[in-house]
């Protein structure tokens, strides 16, 4: 079949599997054309590891420093006419050049919030490496089920306290206009907590601990978003944020039981993938920051910033904030760039957008993720989606 794009809102429901590998290939590149990143910890587990900072992670463990890998992620495979996720054909293009490169690769498909894949996972890992040194924690969903009583919950993106009133972008259109969107519930905020708070990570840690599959000394990281004060009234100090604040508990409780470095939190920079754009605001944000960032010459994707966290951020006496995160996110929030921004965003409308900001850049940013508009790839032949 010759596969198009079909987007539906914030999400693309076809993915092209050449364009993926693609994809895939040309983050590998960028790692392996920097060289060799120095790191003692090869036996690394990632969860989330198909797409954005996840995929990244193991790409630059793997590539970077000769990691062997074991992923988890939850994506669907194709059928006779119908294409899989993009996190499916990236896993499988993943994996064919890890092994390729005599790398352990292995990949556990299902739902990280189970019990029932925690123990796949750590049978993959007894059968493969024995134990793990480096877990990276990048699970972006929506809905968790809690494994020990069943109940699902649900996040809700939204301010907390009271109704944000903001500018907004319609990506499809290139229209701004300003959106109210009415605080969360209690209920909404701890559901929020409870899907993308710190709960997995420990029960994770506590899992492979039991098992034994954890190496003297591992070390686990969190990613999160701190971010703009112009995305702050809807994220940092809106549901997310809290679910994020929660991240900080959870770390220093795992090091509190398992050494000063067995879990630090990640704060990354906005990038566009198939998690940031269902925010509100920030795909706004996200096109100014594009056209900002590469107007100063420091443009950075998942695989620049990931690149960045293990070549320069893990080596020698790690530096940490005073909360104990790892700072990635220093360009983003340096004084130059968000001073520029704030100036941007308050003259900001659908007739300046082009101007201003990078739309365009930002469309095909999103396309990419599902294997679109790369160069190279010949969207018109006829491509069997099950063949990878
Ligand atoms: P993403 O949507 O690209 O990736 C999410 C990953 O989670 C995928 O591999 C997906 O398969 C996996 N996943 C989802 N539900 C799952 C489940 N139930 N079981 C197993 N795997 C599951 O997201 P992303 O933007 O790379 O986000 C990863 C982390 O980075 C998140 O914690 C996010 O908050 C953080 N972060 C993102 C940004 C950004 O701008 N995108 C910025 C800073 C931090």
């Amino acid at each position: 079949m010759i596969i198009e794009p079909k987007i539906r809102g914030f999400i693309c429901t076809t993915a092209h599997p050449v364009g993926c590998a693609t994809n895939v290939q040309r983050q590998i590149d960028h790692v392996v054309v920097k060289g060799p990143i120095p790191s003692e910890r090869r036996r690394v587990l990632v969860l989330g590891c198909s797409t954005g900072y996840g995929l990244a992670s193991r790409i630059v463990t793997t590539f970077g420093s000769d990691a062997d890998t074991i992923g988890v992620s939850f994506e669907k495979p194709p059928a006779e006419n119908k294409t899989a996720s993009a996190g499916w054909y990236n896993n499988r293009a993943f994996e064919q050049r890890a092994k390729a490169a005599g790398r352990v690769a292995i990949t556990v498909e299902g739902d990280a919030f189970s019990d029932a894949i925690k123990a796949e996972a750590i049978e993959a890992i007894r059968g493969s490496v024995g134990q793990i040194d480096l877990i990276v924690y990048s699970v972006a969903s929506p809905v968790r089920t809690d494994p020990k009583d069943g109940v699902t919950y649900r996040s809700a993106i939204k301010p907390y306290g009271a109704a944000v009133t903001s500018k907004t972008l319609n990506t499809g259109t290139g229209e701004v206009s300003e959106i109210s969107v009415e605080p969360a519930s209690e209920e909404e905020m701890a559901s929020t907590v409870k899907v993308m708070g710190g709960e997995d990570w420990e029960l994770w840690i506590k899992a492979l601990s039991e098992a034994g599959v954890l190496a003297d000394g591992f070390q686990s990281l969190n990613y999160t978003y701190l971010g703009s004060e112009l995305t702050w009234p809807i994220y940092h100090k809106g549901t997310l944020g809290m679910a994020k604040a929660d991240l900080d508990r959870a770390a220093a409780a795992i090091r509190a039981a398992h050494g000063e470095h067995a879990a630090h939190v990640v704060a990354l920079k906005a990038v566009v993938t198939q998690a940031s754009s269902a925010i509100p605001v920030v795909p706004l944000y996200g096109t100014l920051l594009i056209k900002v960032e590469d107007e100063m010459g420091l443009g950075e994707g998942p695989i620049q910033q990931i690149d960045r966290l293990f070549r320069a951020k893990l080596q020698g006496d790690i530096a940490l904030d005073d909360a104990a995160r790892i700072r990635v996110d220093d360009w983003e929030l340096s004084e130059t760039m968000q001073a520029e921004l704030k100036k941007r965003w308050a003259e900001l409308n659908t007739e300046n957008l082009s101007l201003l900001a990078d739309l365009p850049k930002y469309r095909q940013e999103f396309l990419k993720l599902f294997g679109f508009g790369i160069g190279g790839v010949d969207y018109s032949a006829d491509v069997d989606p099950r063949e990878v």
